[in-house]
């Protein structure tokens, strides 16, 4: 059952939809030096040190693309999420465009309390957007849908990563 806003898609969306739906799973390499760095993530997360946190997740995401062969992808770290009447802001994942590559935004913050997001929010997070970026960049799709499938690709990454 696809979900509810599948009915107002177009055709040719409907059909991509429909694709990234039947993926689901997606089988990363080398596991454990990625759970290294993960650890590494979480290290400096605790710590609010943005820059450091920043140059982790930039080698993180580059084990990732250079394992599966695909574009890399940028990070940015920003203090506080932003907020507005409809709730806050998580992450941000914004195609490659032209000369400008692939681009992950996070927040390390959250917007009202300004606290630091517990480890594994965040992690949920970054693992959220790469998987926009596996939608376009591995499994070629001309879009990404939150399909049940993509949240099923989701989830198969996160336990690759953290141990439950
Ligand atoms: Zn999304």
């Amino acid at each position: 059952m696809p979900f509810s806003y599948y009915k107002n898609l177009n055709t040719k969306e409907k059909s991509i939809y429909r694709q990234s739906d039947k993926i689901r799973e997606i089988k990363l390499k080398n596991i454990m030096s990625l759970r290294e760095s993960i650890t590494n993530i979480k290290i400096f997360l605790e710590k609010e040190d943005k820059v450091k946190l920043e140059k982790k997740i930039k080698f993180f995401l580059d084990q990732i693309t250079d394992s599966l062969e695909i574009q890399k992808i940028n990070i940015k770290i920003l203090s506080s999420r932003p907020s507005n009447n409809w709730g806050e802001l998580h992450g941000l994942y914004e195609q490659a465009e032209g000369r400008k590559k692939a681009k992950i935004t996070l927040w390390m913050k959250t917007a009202k309390r300004k606290q630091v997001i517990a480890f594994k929010t965040f992690i949920r997070t970054l693992v959220h957007e790469i998987s926009h970026h596996l939608d376009y960049c591995f499994f070629d799709l001309p879009d990404s849908f939150h399909t049940e499938g993509f949240f099923y690709r989701e989830s198969s990454i996160y336990k690759q990563l953290v141990k439950a």
